[in-house]
């Protein structure tokens, strides 16, 4: 088992071990709130009090493995139901059938120590999967003369790659230098087994190069738990498309998840269970005060309960799709609710999905995580060029608007980049638009990999990028884009049987000497026009006294 499900394990029981200790009072304030309930000024709202409370308990003793409490709280929502119904007070029989379920509910011997078999036990530990900081390559293939060609290509892109000949100190080797992914010739690899870390359960990404490429060979690669497979010979930019797709998994942010939900301890039952699986949470007992979080959290589903005191579930969904920012947020009921009438009527109301309580772990993050993804793909559709997965203009013009405004508030400098591939129209017109396509390809990889994470990266144009490198000073800014100039003109690109080269030229301008977007936007236009003018395969960067 991984650490994190251990972790996960571990506070599952001290959540079931609060939940146990506090059951007394919550059953206690049940019984009180019968007792009273005829007296009361307001016998329909107390009753309506002791209806959800009743459907909590049936959810919450579910969900820690009480299921003889569930089951009682079950029977006592469906007789508080019926008095709500028939419009009088209760009948006698009424009366003794609720106070056998209260009796039976306050002797209920609750015990952290009980037999809890949570599914939490079949958590499958490659969804938590540790997330890499490093750009760790081994590969290991026979012949160095063959290896050479593939190192120098993929260096350009930043890898930091061991080369081994032999699989003799393969497992030394993957616990010294922790690597990402791994490339290996299948004849290296004698046994049907995968790469793990030390001590770790989760496998390192994989990719096989064989010379053959028959059945037995792609098993010996599912078998040993490839992510990949090339056939020798390998054409570099198809491997390095393979390692993005690797990279670009590990590297995903966190989901990030609103919880609605007014019974505390299972919203942290939920919580505990998204946050095992690499999720970031954030929890709203009060339905009221979920619009104060939704700007701030900014959620890509949120997870709601059906009944909460001063607003349903689906009376907070259809307010949610009000607002233009959240209609196509996912919404997904969580409830003990199993009437399916009820759950379409919920539906109806803008929810997405409907989840019922008790509910395995697994099930609750997968669900999530498909939901979230397809949220994420749609979300980015609309900012991102699909080409590059780069910021499409839009979207790069907002952020530095953003940007801008953040530098004068942290009285901060940023410097803004056009770049532009040189002589693109005589690439396009060799060999033709599909290598060019390839090309623009490279370099927004280049750019994704050398820049920092709070740098934008975005498509301006057809062959023309846009950065935004926050907090950054001039001379830093040249020196990061000439790195990266530097290695895109190294970078071999091929066509058929050809191999050609080609480069870039940038403009710079940096704030506060240029302080709006469009200043910023034509002063690197104009320092790239000179960068062109003098020769290509240069920056230049723009002097505020020529404006
Ligand atoms: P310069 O060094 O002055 O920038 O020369 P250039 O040839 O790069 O400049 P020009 O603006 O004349 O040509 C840009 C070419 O880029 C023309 C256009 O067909 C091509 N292009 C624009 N978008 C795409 C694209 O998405 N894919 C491909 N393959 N080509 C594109
Ligand atoms: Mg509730
Ligand atoms: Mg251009
Ligand atoms: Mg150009």
């Amino acid at each position: 088992m991984t650490n994190s499900n251990e972790q996960f394990l571990e506070r599952l029981k001290a959540l079931r071990s609060d939940y146990v200790g506090q059951f007394p009072a919550r059953i206690k304030a049940i019984v009180q709130n019968w007792n009273g309930y005829e007296k009361a000024d307001d016998p329909a709202q107390v009753l309506q009090l002791l209806l959800r409370q009743a459907h909590s308990l049936k959810g919450s003793g579910a969900t820690y493995g009480f299921s003889s409490v569930s089951e009682t709280a079950a029977q006592l929502y469906t007789l508080l139901g019926k008095v709500q119904e028939q419009d009088k007070t209760p009948d006698d029989q009424q009366r003794s059938q609720i106070a056998a379920l209260l009796k039976s509910l306050q002797d209920s011997k609750l015990s952290a120590d009980d037999n809890f078999t949570t599914p939490a036990n079949d958590l499958d530990d490659s969804d938590t999967a540790t997330i890499p900081d490093n750009m760790n390559l081994i590969i290991a293939m026979q012949s160095e003369h063959e290896a050479a060609e593939i190192v120098e290509q993929l260096q350009h892109y930043g890898y930091d790659i061991t080369l081994l000949t032999t699989a003799d100190n393969l497992g030394a080797e993957i616990t010294r230098i922790n690597p990402f992914a791994i490339i290996i010739d299948i004849s290296l690899h004698t046994h049907n087994q995968s790469f793990r870390k030390q001590g770790q359960n989760t496998t390192i990404p994989t990719i096989f190069l064989s010379e053959q490429d028959d059945i037995e060979t792609r098993l010996q690669e599912v078998r040993a738990g490839g992510t990949g497979f090339f056939k020798k010979p390998v054409y570099t930019p198809d491997l390095i498309d393979a390692l993005d797709r690797i990279t670009q998994e590990q590297h995903e942010e966190p989901n990030r998840i609103l919880i609605v939900e007014d019974t505390k301890s299972m919203a942290l039952f939920f919580e505990a269970t998204l946050q095992s699986a690499g999720m970031t949470t954030c929890i709203v007992n009060d339905p009221m005060q979920v619009m104060d979080v939704l700007p701030d959290f900014n959620p890509e589903l949120i997870l709601l309960d059906m009944y909460m005191p001063g607003c349903s579930g689906p009376e907070l969904a259809a307010v949610i799709r009000q607002y233009e920012s959240y209609d196509s947020i996912p919404i997904v009921y969580l409830s003990s609710e199993l009437d399916t009438s009820k759950q379409l009527d919920a539906m109806r109301h803008g929810g997405d999905d409907f989840l019922t309580k008790p509910i395995e772990p697994e099930h609750l993050i997968k669900s999530v995580e498909t939901r979230t993804k397809r949220y994420r793909n749609l979300r980015a559709q609309m900012v991102r060029d699909s080409l590059t997965g780069l910021y499409n203009h839009t979207k790069t013009k907002e952020l530095l608007e953003q940007d801008l405004y953040r530098c004068s508030r942290n009285d901060t400098h940023l410097v803004f980049a056009m770049l532009d591939i040189d002589k693109f129209k005589s690439v396009n017109d060799t060999y033709g638009h599909p290598v060019g396509d390839k090309v623009i390809k490279s370099l927004a990889r280049i750019l994704k990999q050398r820049l920092r994470k709070s740098d934008t990266i975005g498509r301006y144009g057809g062959e023309e990028f846009a950065i935004v490198m926050y907090e950054t000073d001039i001379n830093n800014a040249k020196k990061v884009i000439n790195e990266i100039r530097e290695n895109f003109s190294l970078l071999k690109h091929n066509a058929e049987d050809t191999e050609f080269y080609v480069t870039f030229s940038c403009g710079l301008a940096a704030y506060p000497y240029f302080d709006t977007s469009a200043e910023l936007n034509e002063a690197a236009d104009k320092a790239l026009y000179q960068a062109k003018e003098s020769g290509r395969n240069r920056l230049a960067v723009a002097d505020p006294n020529d404006f």
